[in-house]
């Protein structure tokens, strides 16, 4: 429920809504807006007896929250959210975020070789997971805390921010020390503890959607980081399961307009887990961005058919080249730019 407080009410009225919702034994949060101030009511199963509220002074009107997520509707905040990373690079604003590289941190000279390439070829943010989720235990399972400090290296060398995943609890608090974007796996969306646990560290989270999750069940699982008050949440579309073999997945390209008429958070797309194929990863980064989203998350590997894992899927460099030149055309068309790294970072 949201109290949707008059456009001159005072500070003492907004007080006094959020601590008569709390002696009402609900929590409430304040979310300042553009016209108005509203105070969301949080905590409640169900219906809530809005009468008492509606009698404070400073208050318009009350609305009910239909949808099972809360606050990450449109309906608790109309206005786009915009998480801005440590260095400065603003994901939901007009402007598109292009995050890239490798799938995994397999070496010093590796991640710092392609993330030089990258900075200079337009990309704001730095992926690369230190922590892998491989389906077989057997498979490479990533460089662990040296990966991230060679991350850490990249983004000290390079300005780039950084993105790279966390496993289970414990590991967000450690990616949460050297990366500006904890990433939540695809088999781990609904992973209830890490949600809460990244939520708790204050990072900005790439929340990527399950492999068979609905976007009601993505939004849901987003739900659980606004609930530990971290509103700097990104979406993100990777591909679902599907029937169809000639993919690795099913870029769901019409989850992003669906997700942004439902939610106020900010999506990328991942067109690389999404198709599993390099050829088909250009193609489908060009859609998305003309579908609405608001980034991509794209695997970029200096020599993919020697990478550790996902090589099938990773850009060579100059196809990377290619997408940011191809992309930024399709932005331009739909009143969009692409975010320009900032000025002022040594590259070289
Ligand atoms: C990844 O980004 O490398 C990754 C494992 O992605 P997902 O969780 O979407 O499979
Ligand atoms: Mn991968």
């Amino acid at each position: 429920m949201l109290v949707v407080m008059k456009h001159n009410a005072s500070k003492e009225e907004i007080d006094a809504v959020v601590d008569t919702i709390k002696e009402m034994g609900y929590g409430a949060r304040a979310i300042p807006g553009g016209q108005r101030t509203a105070v969301g009511l949080i905590g409640n199963d169900g219906a809530v007896d809005s009468g008492r509220l509606l009698g404070l002074n400073g208050v318009l009107e009350v609305i009910p929250v239909t949808h099972p997520y809360k606050q990450v509707s449109r309906e608790w905040r109309a206005e786009n959210t915009v998480v801005t990373l440590a260095n400065g690079t603003r994901v939901g604003s007009s402007d598109v975020v292009v995050m890239a590289g490798p799938c995994a941190v397999e070496s010093e000279a590796q991640i710092l070789d392609i993330a030089h390439q990258l900075r200079e070829m337009g990309a704001t943010v730095l992926r690369g997971g230190a922590f892998k989720p491989r389906t077989s235990p057997y498979a490479f399972q990533g460089l662990g805390v040296r990966g991230l400090e060679l991350l850490a290296k990249a983004r000290e060398e390079t300005g780039l921010a950084i993105v790279t995943e966390a496993l289970d609890p414990e590991g967000a608090d450690l990616v949460a020390q050297h990366a500006d974007i904890i990433q939540i796996g695809a088999r781990n969306m609904q992973n209830y503890a890490l949600l809460r646990r990244a939520g708790r560290t204050g990072k900005p989270v790439l929340l990527k959607r399950g492999l068979s999750a609905t976007i009601d069940e993505l939004l849901l699982a987003a739900e659980y980081i606004l609930a530990e008050d971290n509103d700097d949440v990104i979406l993100c579309e990777r591909g679902i399961r599907s029937f169809d073999t000639h993919t690795r997945n099913l870029l769901d390209l019409a989850a992003i307009p669906v997700v942004k008429s439902l939610s106020h958070l900010p999506i990328v797309a991942d067109p690389s887990h999404g198709t599993g194929l390099r050829a088909k990863v250009i193609p489908m980064a060009r859609a998305a961005i003309a579908a609405g989203a608001d980034g991509l998350i794209v695997e970029v590997h200096p020599d993919p058919p020697l990478a550790m894992s996902d090589g099938a899927q990773s850009l060579y460099p100059a196809q990377f080249q290619e997408l940011m030149e191809q992309i930024r055309v399709i932005a331009r068309a739909i009143g969009r730019d692409i975010t320009r790294p900032l000025s002022g970072v040594a590259v070289g």
